[in-house]
């Protein structure tokens, strides 16, 4: 298992944003995190990645207890996310974006570069032509070194899953990556997850949108009221009538999709 939660909790006042929540994930897996608005999906990223602290629980990342650690320290062991709400340098270029995602690299740093690890050795070249294929990558091309908060919308989204791909990570997190992208983008950037997961890249992809999640995850899980209430294949998971009650209303799976 790359990543084990167990009985992993946060409260916010009254509110049981995450509430014991136990989660194993194998090397190698894409898995679809859904739920209705409010559930806890991005506060259990959030405790994940560092920038929440457990109440209680353990989580496991690459077989070291992390609970606790500061985002940084998760980055450098190979842990990516992206945000629901862009955060992005706005004021450094779309290069730079990228460029700073890389010196989070296990290996990069002072250290690193004492060390003489590969990720310091690295030319500032050969930094610079890895992020340009990054960006290619996620359809950002010709606008390298425009300001990031000049972009579209669409496009900061697609900045940062480069940004966060530049770290190399053995996990990648992604908040709603497709939100408030039209049809061909979210096409494009499905495809995109298919590929990096066919790669071997491991990535929870936390989704509203239940089309993408069907076409590109095999598992998925359900949260409601912080708490998981389904956790299987998709399409079995998507038919679960639980499911269709907290998660899709009345409406039912069907009508969604
Ligand atoms: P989701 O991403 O599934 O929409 P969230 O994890 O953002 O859900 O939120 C889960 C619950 O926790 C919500 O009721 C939300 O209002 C609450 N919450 C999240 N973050 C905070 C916070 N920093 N302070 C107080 N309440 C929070
Ligand atoms: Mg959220």
């Amino acid at each position: 298992m790359i990543l084990e939660l167990a009985g992993v909790a946060r409260h916010f006042g009254g509110v049981k944003a995450v509430d014991g929540v136990d989660l194993a994930l194998r090397q190698g897996e894409l898995l679809g995190l859904i739920g209705p608005n409010g559930s806890g999906k991005t506060t259990l990223i959030d405790l994940v990645s560092g920038f929440q602290r457990p109440d209680r629980g353990t989580i496991v990342f690459a077989g070291r207890p992390v609970a606790g650690w500061q985002p940084h320290r998760l980055a450098a062991a190979g842990l990516a996310r992206t945000f629901q709400r862009v955060r992005l340098f706005g004021a450094l270029s779309v290069l730079d974006n990228v460029l700073v995602g890389m010196h989070g690299r296990t290996g990069g740093g002072d250290l690193g570069r004492l060390l003489g690890l590969p990720g310091a050795r690295a030319s500032a070249r050969e930094r610079a032509g890895e992020a340009r294929a990054l960006l290619e990558r996620v359809g950002l091309t010709g606008v390298e070194s425009r300001p990031a908060s000049s972009l579209a919308y669409g496009q900061q989204r697609r900045l940062e899953i480069a940004r966060a791909l530049a770290l190399s990570p053995r996990l990648l997190l992604l908040d709603e990556p497709v939100a408030g992208m039209n049809p061909a983008e979210v096409g494009k950037l499905s495809t995109l997850f298919s590929e990096l997961n066919a790669e071997g890249l491991t990535m929870i992809l936390v989704e509203h949108h239940l089309r993408l999640v069907v076409e590109v995850c095999t598992r998925v899980v359900v949260l409601n009221y912080g708490r998981k209430i389904a956790d299987g294949w998709a399409a079995a998971v998507l038919e679960d009538p639980v499911v269709a009650e907290a998660y899709l209303g009345k409406a039912g799976a069907s009508e969604v999709l």
